[in-house]
């Protein structure tokens, strides 16, 4: 068999090789097979004995000349057919060889693109035998391929990072390792491939050299851990500093103020105002600075909390107007009453911001006043504050100068006007951290126009609510016999309430318009004069139903024409204006006209003074708490360091004569004052009982020094320096407390 088929393969061989031949060959052999055959079939049928039948032969050869025919044809038939088969063939083949060629190409691509790469790729079997290393890896571990592959080389790991695992399995972590190029940070990406079914899977390990990201990463953080450090430093130092100068200062503005309570000539009031004046304005520059450097230090932390919109820009008016007044200067605000009546953020900043602006509104300017006017922002829950003042103006190449720091728009003017350029780059920075804009129009010798525009969202509990019902004035007349800021705010205001005002601003053409018509309400400004105010509101008592006259607080001692049925006091509440105006008239009369408050009479002794304990080593600063105290009724003890103060509150307690309060002061010598609430309120959980309020007395305003006083059991804190109201204010509540407790 193996014999025959090799015969076969040779034949096929040499067919192939010499193809002439094998043609010859093929042609002679069946030339010789016809020509064999055909002269035997004649020479056959021609011998005598042969029996020749010529019709026999006929049919004979032309049976064979048929069969012969069949036979071609069938091979001609499978000749093409196998042709055919040929041609698919060798098509098929070249593009098998074309692809082989592709996939060569590509796989060769793929692997100079997988050695070459700049990553780290290592692959590994199930014992972790490197089975394949790239390039970069060699490079890295010092080696040929050929001296990896098959080992279980790997890096020694001198850190290793936190590592976490993704979705699809794969491993992340970050390495440093030791190679012979020196210590290395390197990204791993690691996850198993399986390349064959049969085959346990590979582990496929990606590292990214990441050592230059990771210590600049690292080198950043130090210096950002270091610049924290020394911006803490700063504040602390500048805290401390602030505190040192207040404590001081506390004693020059508290004595000073002592000081002018005793009898004394006029010259010495002029010099003790001057000392006090002077405390106080040394005591605004430090907090000035103290808030600068509080923003600067990023440390300005808003509170987002409820509060009513126009009960903070009536206080501030209010806040101010004795400033203005005393300029002969009119103040007065205005808030638009499609704004909701609560908002949510932060009152005491925004109240800050206002404050100075307004301030700076009187301190520059000679004549005319200053408005507060608040509006709809542009933009949904925007608020839009503004600060209009008749002042001196801003030249226009100092207004975008003037919002940073210290700077002044004129230094002929800073020098008649004082102010050290703070105030606006405080403000600004506060009211871009709200996240609003401030914006200044001015002209000189004309005025100025400050727009706070802050975004601040009504607070939930507001929904519906109106601070106050405004009077139905729809379709009445009201005169308004006014000047000035104030009386276009006011008719404005009486417009929106639906009345038809006439504002005169001159008394005669007032008198001449009375007859014209009936008037709900005429109101009478007696800014105009006292003489020609009564005069006019005599002469509507025939034409008004209402008489009104607009007064300063410093004019309401002063006595009014009966021919009023009310007064209101400038700057107006919009509430007051609104319940006068709602009043049925009759109801009213001037000798009803409410008694305007008698200021409180601060050396009155209250029958129910406090016994105080006062923990304070400023030898000064205790003179003053006691000076003040004793003053407003109280008992006090003053304890010079925190050790004296917890003996003198725990004899008191065993004598069962307890202090109704401490004021701790916070920096003592030996103990100091949050220790010794500490103590005060251990002894009070042991031997329970009575809870005595501690409020630290502090000249500190940060924020951590406040927490640390509430942690240590404080019940608040009064800053220094204190004066006869604020130490009123605190201890008022203390007191009906106890009383609601007796
Ligand atoms: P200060 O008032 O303490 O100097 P500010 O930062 O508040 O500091 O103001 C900077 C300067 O801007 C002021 O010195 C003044 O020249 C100018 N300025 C501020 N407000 C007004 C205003 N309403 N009218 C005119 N000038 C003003």
């Amino acid at each position: 068999m193996g014999r025959t088929f090799r015969i076969k393969v040779r034949m096929r061989r040499f067919r192939r090789r010499h193809p002439r031949i094998a043609f010859a060959i093929r042609s002679l052999m069946i030339f010789s097979a016809t020509f064999g055959g055909a002269y035997g079939f004649i020479a056959g049928s021609r011998s005598e004995s042969s029996g020749y039948d010529p019709n026999a032969f006929a049919i004979g050869a032309s049976f064979l000349f048929a069969l012969a025919c069949l036979g071609l044809a069938t091979l001609s038939m499978r000749l093409r057919f196998v042709n055919k088969r040929l041609r698919a063939l060798a098509a098929h083949n070249e593009k098998l060889i074309d692809r082989n060629w592709e996939l060569k190409e590509a796989e060769e691509r793929a692997r100079s693109l997988f050695e070459q790469q700049g990553d780290l790729i290592v692959l590994r079997d199930h014992q972790g035998r490197i089975t394949f290393a790239n390039d970069a890896y060699c490079a890295l571990a010092g080696q040929a391929r050929g001296a990896l592959v098959g080992t279980r080389f790997d890096f020694d790991v001198l850190e290793q990072g936190d590592s976490a695992r993704e979705g699809n399995g794969t491993r992340v972590h970050d390495q440093r390792i030791a190679t012979p190029l020196g210590a290395r940070w390197v990204a791993w990406r690691e996850g198993f491939v399986r390349l064959d079914a049969g085959q346990p899977a590979e582990l496929q390990s990606v590292g990214r050299d990441v050592t230059d990201r990771t210590e600049t990463e690292r080198a950043l953080s130090e210096a950002r851990d270091l610049a924290d450090a020394a911006n803490r430093a700063k504040s602390r130092f500048l805290a401390m500093a602030s505190h040192e100068i207040r404590t001081p200062l506390n004693g020059i503005i508290g004595m000073g103020g002592l000081l002018l309570d005793t009898t004394l000539t006029p010259e010495q009031v002029t010099y003790a105002r001057a000392v006090k004046t002077s405390g106080e304005a040394l005591m605004a520059l430090i907090e000035e600075l103290l808030d600068y450097s509080k923003i600067e230090a990023g440390k300005l932390d808003l509170e987002q909390r409820p509060f009513a919109l126009s009960t903070l820009i009536e206080e501030i008016t209010e806040l101010l107007a004795p400033r203005a007044q005393a300029r002969n200067l009119e103040i007065a605000s205005y808030v638009d009453e499609r704004l909701p009546l609560e908002v949510v953020g932060d009152a005491a900043r925004l109240r800050q911001v206002l404050l100075n602006l307004a301030g700076n509104a009187i301190k520059f300017t000679a004549s005319g006043g200053v408005a507060l006017i608040v509006e709809p922002g542009i933009w949904p829950n925007e608020i839009s504050f503004l600060v209009r003042d008749t002042g001196i103006g801003i030249a226009p190449d100092a207004q975008s100068r003037i919002f940073r720091e210290f700077e002044q728009a004129d230094e002929r003017v800073a020098r008649t006007y004082g102010g050290t350029g703070l105030g606006l780059a405080i403000s600004e920075r506060i009211v871009k951290r709200m996240g609003g804009r401030i914006a200044l129009t001015s002209e000189p010798g004309k005025g100025s126009t400050f727009e706070v525009a802050v975004p601040l969202a009504p607070s939930q509990a507001d929904a519906g609510q109106t601070a106050f019902p405004s009077p139905d004035l729809t379709g009445k007349s009201l005169l308004l016999v006014a000047d000035g800021i104030e009386a276009s705010l006011i008719a404005r205001r009486l417009e929106r309430w639906g009345g038809q005002t006439c504002m005169v601003t001159d008394a005669a053409v007032a008198e001449a318009l009375l007859p014209e018509r009936s008037w709900h309400a005429v109101l009478i400004d007696r800014a105009l004069g006292p003489v020609s105010a009564d005069r006019l509101g005599e002469a509507a008592r025939a034409h008004a139903t209402q008489r009104l006259v607009l007064l300063t607080p410093s004019s309401r001692h002063e006595k009014f024409s009966a021919a009023f049925t009310g007064f209101l006091v400038k700057p107006l509440r919009a509430a007051s204006l609104a319940a006068r105006l709602a009043l049925a008239p009759e109801i009213i009369s001037p000798d009803l006209a409410p008694e305007p408050p008698v200021e409180p009479i601060a050396s009155a002794r209250p029958a129910n003074g406090l016994s105080i304990l006062v923990a304070e080593d400023n030898e000064i600063n205790a003179l003053l708490m006691r000076s003040l105290l004793t003053r407003l009724g109280h008992r006090v003890v003053i304890a010079t360091h925190g050790d004296a103060a917890l003996e003198s509150w725990l004899a008191a307690r065993s004598a069962a004569t307890p202090y109704d309060l401490v004021l701790m002061d916070i920096q003592m010598p030996q103990l100091d004052g949050i220790e010794a609430t500490k103590r005060i309120r251990a002894h009070e959980a042991g031997a329970g009982g009575h809870r005595t309020p501690i409020l630290a007395l502090t000249a500190n305003t940060l924020a951590e020094d406040r927490y640390a006083c509430f942690e240590a059991g404080m019940d608040g804190f009064l800053i220094k320096p204190l004066d006869r109201e604020k130490l009123d204010e605190a201890l008022a509540g203390l007191i009906a407390s106890r009383h609601l407790a007796v």
